[in-house]
């Protein structure tokens, strides 16, 4: 078959055709539609909010539940309009008139949303005993999962006066303490040696920046900047870190939760024994992280890396790619997975869902976004024609492919990923593509890819393991002792870091310092998400590799959206999530992959002798 008649898409449009939702700014249909939205909104409300039989008759329930559905499908609270503009917000960021706009509809929706609330509010007041008949009873199959994720958060639950006062506090004891020492780290700035060699004045984030620059002077002068800072504001952060350890210690106790992390583990939808496994799963092998960091100070030629120098890149990748080599390169890996993947993406192209180039006023970032079920997925990207612009291409490719998966078999309530897995089809694809541009450079170049690919891969799931780690002791130690001096927090730090590190980097001075401007700790334990994604992804490649009709499998668990929890998705694919070998399969790519950059570095001399 010739390549043209393979081809299934055309790109004539590199914007976004917003014509799906609206024509323009001024479409005189916005007004029509909002007036229906209104409409459907209070039909919804004002059916159910004096009513309280739903909320003990399954049959009443399903209704109420079907009618829910129903408007959160087609019209939910702002309808497309607020979609529109909030599109058109990052397509353009400075134009006065599109944030008025937006701001209008978001206005609009805050009070349907606060008229609407009821409903989920007093589905999760719903006696144990009774919450136990509804999930048994046929008629509410449909929505089983749905409430079963109602009725786990509010286990938590306090009453609702106290809830009510936890909240109106949260800003003073929780949120204003957390916004204080990024606030005075973000004000700082420095003289540091700049990547030109003259002595420039540099932010606290571009500081950031330079200390993975190339030039060993700049980025240690950038690191040295940046201890400085650190060490300026830790009192502050000491006696900060110490209040909301103890904010987050007196909600656990009045919620009656049984560990720190619990909560972060029910609004994920996920079992706490099966992120216990995959933290001691991964624990047990920081060898590969250690491992990692021992290759590339040899690559480096030092004798070992000190602390800020873990990220610096090794070798060139100075490969370009237009944005339509860049598609062709996407499309061709997809269609090898599934024919399916690769008219999605054609899909897309050719409706104009796919933003490209990077323009003034444009969000400088990348994203892949949905709002309504029955609106179409829009993706957000800024290539320049680096290989990492082609990666990214892939990811939020990922991420447009697993909702339109799910869009064709769930419903809207069900609509949406858990935190735990949200990353595994993005870098599902990623990967595939990964190998596909390993597979056509020259050996010099794959090392280079090589070694950034395991640079990623160990930030993502090793270091984010230690980083969880270091914060389950951070709870615990405060809620042994009662307060931990800077000192004390120090030390854990170090101890967690050196632990995935390994050997080859120096926990040099200041470093203990680095978590002052971590600011996960203090919107705990999400890091792990990290890792249980792209592990489960690593798991499923794997697998596909192996035997490619696995694929099949893999579209059911990128088609699941939240209709049941993670692990029970993969209980029924014949894979537990619970048991540490699986996390084992994901954990051998990493170091197969290590093995092959190992091998490589030697066969081009670069390294005397395997590790
Ligand atoms: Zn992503």
């Amino acid at each position: 078959m010739s390549r043209s008649k393979q081809r299934t898409y055309v790109i004539t449009k590199t914007s976004w055709n917003l014509g799906l939702l609206f024509q323009d700014d001024n479409d005189p249909q916005m007004h029509e539609k909002r007036i229906e939205v209104e409409k459907k909104s209070y039909e919804f409300i004002n059916a159910w909010k004096d009513r309280t039989d739903y909320l003990e008759d399954p049959i009443v329930l399903r209704v109420a539940l079907d009618h829910y559905e129903s408007w959160k499908r087609q019209f939910g609270s702002d309808g497309d309009e607020g979609y529109y503009f909030w599109l058109r917000s990052h397509q353009n960021q400075n134009d006065p008139k599109i944030k008025a706009r937006f701001n209008k509809i978001e206005e609009f929706s805050k009070k349907i949303e606060n008229d609407g609330q009821f409903f989920h509010l007093r589905i999760a007041r719903i006696r144990p005993d009774l919450q136990r008949n509804l999930l048994e009873h046929g008629s509410l199959a449909k929505y089983r999962h749905f409430l079963e994720r109602i009725f786990a958060e509010s286990r938590y639950h306090l009453s609702e006066p106290e809830e009510k006062i936890l909240n109106l506090k949260s800003s003073t004891s929780y949120l204003n303490w957390t916004r204080l020492t990024s606030g005075f780290l973000s004000k700082e700035e420095r003289a540091v040696i700049a990547e030109d060699g003259g002595r420039k004045s540099r932010s606290f984030s571009e500081l950031i920046g330079l200390m993975n620059s190339k030039r060993r002077v700049t980025r240690d002068s950038a690191a040295k900047a940046f201890n400085d800072i650190l060490l300026k504001h830790v009192d502050v952060a000491e006696a900060e870190l110490n209040s909301v350890l103890a904010n987050k210690k007196v909600d656990d106790e009045l919620r009656g939760t049984p560990r720190p992390d619990a909560l972060r583990h029910v609004s994920d939808d996920i079992e706490s024994h099966v992120v216990d496994s995959l933290i001691e799963s991964v624990s047990k092998r920081f060898g590969i992280s250690a491992r990692y960091y021992a290759l590339k100070a040899k690559l480096l030629k030092m004798r070992k890396l000190r602390y800020h120098d873990r990220n610096v890149e090794y070798g060139e990748v100075a490969q370009q790619y237009s944005f339509r080599q860049s598609v062709s390169l996407v499309h061709t890996v997809l269609r090898k997975l599934d024919n399916e993947f690769a008219a999605i993406f054609a899909g897309f192209i050719n409706n104009g869902q796919i933003d490209a180039y990077p323009k003034k006023g444009k969000d400088s970032g990348a994203f892949c976004s949905h709002h309504l079920m029955t609106q179409p997925t829009y993706i957000l990207l800024n290539h320049t024609g680096k290989l990492h612009d082609v990666l990214t291409m892939a990811h939020e490719l990922g991420h447009g492919i697993n909702n339109e998966l799910i869009k064709k078999k769930q419903h809207a309530l069900d609509f949406g990923s858990p935190t735990s897995t949200a990353e595994v089809a993005s870098t599902f694809m990623e990967d595939f593509v990964l190998d596909e541009l390993i597979g056509q450079a020259g050996d010099e170049l794959r090392l280079a890819i090589m070694m950034q690919k395991l640079n990623d891969d160990v930030s993502s799931i090793f270091r984010q393991v230690a980083c969880y780690r270091f914060e389950q002791e951070l709870h615990n130690e405060f809620r042994a002792k009662g307060y931990l001096s800077k000192e004390e927090i120090g030390t854990l730090f170090r101890t967690h870091m050196a632990a995935y590190m390994g050997p080859a980097v120096e926990q040099s001075p200041g470093s203990e310092n680095w978590w002052v401007y971590w600011n996960h700790i203090r919107y705990f334990f999400y890091v792990y998400s990290y890792a249980s994604g792209l592990l489960i992804s690593k798991s499923l490649q794997r697998a596909v590799k192996q035997e490619p009709s696995t694929i099949i499998k893999v579209k059911e668990f990128l088609s699941a959206g939240l209709s049941d929890s993670p692990r029970n998705i993969f209980l029924s694919l014949g894979v537990d999530i619970g048991d540490r070998q699986f996390w084992d399969r994901g954990l051998n790519e990493v170091e197969r992959l290590l093995n092959e950059t190992e091998a490589l570095a030697h066969k081009l001399g670069k390294i005397r002798r395997m590790p």
